[in-house]
């Protein structure tokens, strides 16, 4: 049986191509800190985040080329960076945000490395047992948060990282993006299984007894060939879907364009947008009645050319409205603007149209 779908062979080719455009940065020119107000398992608190230059996300370098809408492998060096040279710029972007602002109350630590953390061929062992040696030092520290595609999740790692922090919360994160395998195979070329995502997450349910460890996922708000009223529907389900399986935090990343994504090239094309801001909230308002775990959506991008977008009246408003729905975990407050008719047939229309754009909305 022919198995092969469409994205099976854009995707190489489009990764291909924009590999070929990147500029080779040396790894310590590729990381990056900063830290911000958060909400953290205990309440308000502050997260310091830092990006890693690993030699790329494993999955973006594969033949497969990597998600639909994923250019994190533009940001990574693409050459083997040593275990010395990640733990000196670890130590490096921590200091600076520790000199910029002292850690003194509930803290967490969010390492990105645009890819797997726990994939010892992106983050050596060595490198990852310093740092979190590292971290241990600071009692303020509550969690530390990595992210991780799920095949690298193993109880040997788990147990691993724990044991060398074990006073704190040591939370994976992993791209979910949909509870539904169509979508998440097939529109975002993720690789995974819902079955390969519930045996990671039984290996971490599993080590809870003995360790404090989280799971938190990520779920894409609007892949591509996607409507707005599919993405609402889609993004509701998967949450529950992600506290059903014990999911303990969910984090809604609504699409923004990246340069060098398949998700680009359509949206270039005429045949992808965005969602709309108001979907954002009407998900958020579903979810939070629907689910008990804490849930964040990202407000990156809103209101850009290139992220989710209402009118320019309402963006900003709205945009505060989310950010302050996810520090107190409340249904994001009541609104008017007069773009929402224009929301409202969408979603309306989306699906008997079939479309993936926003036909009424001009921008
Ligand atoms: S979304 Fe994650 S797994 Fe997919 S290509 Fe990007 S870094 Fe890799
Ligand atoms: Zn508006």
């Amino acid at each position: 049986m022919n198995t092969k779908q469409p994205l099976d062979n854009l995707l190489p080719e489009i990764r291909r191509k924009a590999l070929k455009r990147v500029d080779n940065r040396p790894p310590h020119e590729l990381a990056a800190s900063w830290s911000g107000d958060d909400l953290m398992y205990s309440g308000p608190g502050r997260s310091i985040f830092i990006v890693l230059p690993t030699p790329g996300c494993a999955w973006a370098l594969a033949g497969s080329g990597g998600c639909s809408m994923c250019s994190y492998i533009a940001d990574s060096p693409l050459e083997e960076v040593s275990s010395d040279a990640l733990v000196d710029i670890f130590k490096r972007e921590f200091q600076r945000q520790i000199q910029k602002c002292e850690i003194t109350g509930p803290t967490a630590i969010k390492i990105f490395v645009s890819g797997s953390f726990l994939n010892e061929e992106e983050i050596p062992v060595e490198a990852r047992r310093a740092i979190f040696k590292i971290i241990n030092e600071y009692d303020d520290v509550e969690e530390v948060v990595v992210e991780s595609r799920p095949e690298y999740i193993n109880e040997e790692v788990l147990k691993d990282c724990c044991q060398l922090i074990p006073n704190k919360i040591f939370e994976v994160a992993m791209g979910l993006e949909s509870a539904n395998d169509d979508i998440r195979l097939h529109r975002i070329n993720k690789g995974f299984t819902t079955e390969d995502f519930q045996k990671s997450m039984n290996i971490i349910k599993k080590l809870k007894t003995d360790f404090n460890v989280r799971a938190k996922v990520y779920l894409l708000v609007k892949p591509v060939l996607t409507s707005e009223s599919e993405a609402i529907e889609d993004a509701v389900i998967s949450a529950e879907y992600a506290e059903g399986v014990g999911v303990d935090r969910i984090a809604y990343c609504p699409s923004t364009i990246h340069k060098g994504t398949l998700m680009e090239v359509l949206w270039r094309r005429g045949s992808y947008q965005p969602p709309w801001i108001w979907s954002a909230i009407e998900i958020m308002r579903r979810v939070r009645n629907l689910v008990k775990i804490p849930v964040i959506m990202d407000t990156a991008g809103f209101g850009t050319r290139r992220g989710p977008f209402n009118c320019k009246k309402c963006n900003s408003k709205l945009k505060d409205a989310i950010i302050k729905s996810n520090i107190k975990q409340t249904i994001p407050e009541e609104f008017e603007c007069e773009c929402k008719v224009k929301w409202e047939a969408d979603v309306e229309f989306s699906d008997v149209t079939r479309s993936t754009t926003n036909i009424l909305k001009n921008h």
